[in-house]
């Protein structure tokens, strides 16, 4: 399949749900960090070094991301600047699915971890995400607790430093 193919219009509407989409992604990042190489006409807005984009494999109509241009791969990195960038971007986001598209919900999403089983992500390039909420899409799995909150936050307080 030639670069045309791949982003072809029925790959990008209809690949995550055909299940193809992992094995796509594995031959696109074998050619670079596509986040490094974002193309403009996905770009909707770009502020001081940060850009929001739509996801062009989608889990939903309306899946927005907010990059950082510089290839950063941990919540670490970010600076407080870029905080703050992604603050108004992601404003621009929410309020742009609201207006257009009527929606009601959102999830922001940042899978911070190495690729695959570690954390989800596909593409270490640093992203969050924003998706429009629906239940179908957005669905917990609650785990078996071996911790109670209390215990847990005896046990987390004790690593901070005062
Ligand atoms: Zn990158």
């Amino acid at each position: 399949m030639n670069e045309k193919d791949d982003f072809s219009t029925d790959n990008q509407l209809n690949l995550r749900l055909r299940g193809g989409y992992e094995k796509l992604a594995e031959k696109i990042l074998k050619n670079g960090c596509p986040f490094c190489n974002l193309k403009e006409k996905y770009i909707l807005a770009e502020k001081d070094g940060l850009v929001l984009t739509v996801n062009i494999f989608p889990y939903i109509d309306g899946q927005l991301m907010v990059i950082p241009r510089r290839h950063i791969k941990s919540f670490e990195e970010v600076t407080v600047e870029e905080t703050v960038t992604n603050y108004f971007l992601s404003q621009l986001a929410i309020t742009l699915l609201r207006e257009e598209l009527g929606v009601k919900g959102v999830w922001m999403l940042l899978r911070d971890g190495g690729l695959g089983s570690e954390s989800g992500k596909t593409v270490e390039h640093l992203h969050w995400n924003i998706l429009p909420y629906t239940d179908s899409l957005n669905t917990w799995h609650h785990q078996e607790l071996s911790v109670t909150p209390a215990e847990m936050a005896v046990r987390l307080r004790s690593k901070i430093d005062k």
